[in-house]
């Protein structure tokens, strides 16, 4: 292959049901034409782990345990300590535009989330102008050094918060959600001027360019469109109501635009990374229901319970003094984030006293880790057979579940994460995912062997989160036939990009190209 140049604009956690109904409404009229006439390919995202695994998974067509990326806060291996997981410098392979560049292609990165700029790249990087959630992996940086101040010269700031979520971590008045969605709004215009423009210079093979705003309208604006949502409100504006349809017709026309003058030797991929849907799990459930196994027997009345470590790690953001939060929003550094968590965890933590506790992963999967002797430092399960009967115990009382309002399943299945995920780092990840029916809010839970436990709402700010499922559509000479039979995966897309431009796929890829897969 070869010769030909290739633009892939992405969206970043934008749901392709919603893509492709109102696309078939009417509203989307450039993935509506890029949807009929072209290649279409679903992707397969990783299972578990959508928030913090998908863009390293793609960067580097590896799985989660093998990059070892899996969630925003993630155990520190060795230790019962937290640390940040989604910083761009964990990802332990390079991204794969570093190959296209090592081989002599020009490159044009513009804001890619969870990543850094690249030494001695062969093109451009913009991180961070405006990407989801940036101030957690990275600072606002380029290669060159310098462009960063061009783009803020001539394009001035993107106009949304640092993180979309409210600042103090309390539920926004709609006041406050108008005002959110404006900037929103705002940054697509300009996000759509700075991809034009560096587009336009011509002065790439390869062009990569990410739409983030479609993440943080479906995480802050999901309960204004769904009326399953508890907080959904049929009073609210139009306008807050439609926000995410809006958001992503408004991406849509931008997309239009930039696809337009394409050269004829440019072709397209549109990559929507994953989905979207309600932020309904049972996640704030699943400490009462390890304590009503009582697999952790009888706790010391001094030990505070798991419930309140995790109490505290999520309103870490909250607590922090204000001068810190600012300093959040230029990037933290590790050890800021290490001393952070030290101050915010006087109190003893029970972990190293437990059998198995939950930690943090993305809510929307409930993530359980195991206390293995000799992984773990006070650990106090024996491999072998007595973990293995931990988990199928805990499997199995996860998996009858149900949920009371619906009668219903409220587990849709519990894996171990061998059974997911096979790699070098696969003992950093927790032991055991439990994915919730995101269908239905679970506000209680039940089961005969634990009765009946009720704990109000999940602990969030957001109404919208990951589902799976992605999408990639093709435009151009090398996208007319179908690629595959099954779904493309998300380890898939970075062997593809090489292979179009006949860049060698280095030892350590997992996935297989799909023009490779056709022929
Ligand atoms: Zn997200
Ligand atoms: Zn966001």
């Amino acid at each position: 292959m070869g010769r030909s140049r290739l633009v892939v604009l992405a969206l970043d956690a934008a749901d392709s049901r919603m893509v492709r109904k109102w696309a078939g409404e009417g509203c989307l009229p450039t993935m509506a034409r890029l949807l009929t006439a072209n290649e279409v390919l679903s992707i397969e995202t990783p299972a578990a782990v959508l928030e913090g695994a998908i863009w390293p998974t793609l960067y580097t067509s590896t799985s989660p345990a093998t990059h070892g990326m899996y969630a925003y806060l993630q155990i520190t291996p060795g230790t019962y300590d937290m640390r940040l997981g989604l910083r761009a410098d964990r990802l332990p392979f390079p991204p794969f535009w570093d190959f296209l560049s090592r081989a002599g292609l020009r490159v044009a990165v513009i804001d890619a989330p969870l990543t850094r700029p690249l030494g001695n790249l062969n093109g451009i990087q913009v991180v961070n102008w405006g990407a989801h959630d940036g101030a957690w992996s990275w600072k606002r940086s380029s290669r060159p050094r310098g462009l960063i101040d061009e783009v803020l010269m001539r394009f001035g700031e993107h106009p949304a918060p640092a993180t979309c979520d409210s600042p103090n971590y309390s539920v926004r008045a709609d006041f406050d959600f108008e005002e959110l969605r404006k900037s929103l709004f705002l940054g697509i215009e300009k996000k759509s001027a700075l991809l034009s423009h560096f587009l336009k210079t011509g002065e790439w093979d390869f062009f990569f360019g990410v739409f983030s705003e479609s993440h943080c309208l479906g995480h802050q604006f999901w309960h204004f469109m769904d009326s399953r949502h508890p907080r959904y409100n049929s009073k609210a504006t139009e306008s807050l109501k439609s926000s995410i349809k809006d958001g992503y017709t408004a991406i849509d026309s931008a997309l239009g635009t930039l696809l337009e003058n394409r050269s004829s030797d440019t072709q397209t991929m549109i990559l929507l990374s994953h989905g979207m849907g309600p932020y309904f799990h049972g996640t704030h459930l699943l400490d009462e229901i390890l304590e009503r196994l009582d697999i952790n027997g009888p706790q010391p009345t001094h030990v505070i319970s798991s419930h309140g470590v995790r109490k505290s790690i999520w309103e870490l953001k909250k607590i922090v003094p204000k001068t810190v939060r600012h300093g959040l929003n230029s990037g933290i550094s590790g050890r800021l984030f290490n001393s952070l968590w030290h101050w915010s965890h006087p109190a003893f933590n029970p972990w190293p006293q437990m059998r198995a506790f939950q930690v943090p992963a993305n809510a929307m999967t409930g993530a359980i880790r195991v206390n293995l002797e000799g992984r773990e430092p006070n650990g106090k399960v024996k491999q072998g057979r007595e973990y293995r009967s931990l988990l199928d115990r805990l499997s199995e009382a996860l998996m009858e579940l149900e949920n009371p309002e619906t009668g219903k399943n409220a587990v849709e299945w519990v894996a171990e994460a061998g059974e997911l995920f096979q790699g070098p780092r696969l003992s950093e990840l927790p032991d055991l995912f439990v994915e919730w029916d995101h269908n239905t809010a679970i506000r209680s839970l039940r089961s005969t062997r634990i009765g009946t436990v009720t704990g109000g709402s999940p602990r969030t700010q957001r109404t919208g989160s990951h589902w799976a499922g992605g999408l990639l559509l093709g435009a151009g000479a090398q996208f007319k036939k179908p690629v595959l039979d099954g779904p493309a995966r998300t380890v898939d897309i970075a062997p593809t990009i090489l292979n179009f431009f006949g860049v060698p796929r280095p030892a350590f890829y997992e996935g297989q190209s799909l023009f490779e897969a056709r022929s």
